[in-house]
C-alpha cells in the first residue's frame, strides 16, 4: 500500500527516533501539541497505526496501553516496577529460543519478546 507523504507523520517517525522512553500515544499527542497546536490525538493515532504498517516504528503491548518506538530490530527491555520507565535492555537476543518454542508447541514461531521487571537505579536510590 501507498501512503502520501505527511508532513505530521513524519514529524512523529522523527520525535520516536529522538527518545528512547518508549512512550504512549497520549504522551507522544502532548508533547506534539506544544508544536503543532491544532494536532489531534485522533491523527497522532492514525498516523502511529500508518507508521507501525510501514515497518518505520513497533507498537509494544503494555500494562493497560501500548508504547511505541522507531528501534525495530529484535531487542528486549528493562521496566520498572515503580516509575514505569522502560529502556532498551541491550543484552544478546536469543534466537535459539524460538527453535525450542517450536520444538514444544504446534506453532511456526517468529519472533519472542522478553521483558523484564525490576526497579530502575533512580528508584533504587529515592528509597535509600
Ligand atoms: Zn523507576
Ligand atoms: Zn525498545
Amino acid at each position: 500500500m501507498e501512503y502520501r507523504r505527511s508532513k505530521q507523520r513524519d514529524t512523529i517517525l522523527t520525535f520516536l527516533k529522538n527518545t528512547r522512553i518508549h512512550p504512549t500515544a497520549d504522551w507522544i499527542y502532548l508533547e506534539l501539541k506544544k508544536k503543532i497546536p491544532n494536532i489531534s490525538l485522533g491523527t497522532v493515532y492514525r498516523n502511529l497505526q500508518v507508521l507501525e504498517e510501514m515497518g518505520e516504528i513497533q507498537k509494544i503491548p503494555g500494562e493497560n496501553t501500548f508504547r511505541y518506538e522507531a528501534k525495530i530490530d529484535p531487542h528486549y527491555h528493562l521496566i520498572c516496577e515503580k516509575c514505569g520507565t522502560m529502556v532498551d535492555f541491550e543484552m544478546p537476543h536469543y534466537e535459539l529460543i524460538n527453535k525450542d518454542a517450536e520444538k514444544m508447541s504446534a506453532f511456526k514461531i517468529a519472533r519472542h519478546r522478553i521483558d523484564f521487571y525490576g526497579i530502575c537505579s533512580k528508584c533504587q536510590n529515592k528509597s535509600k
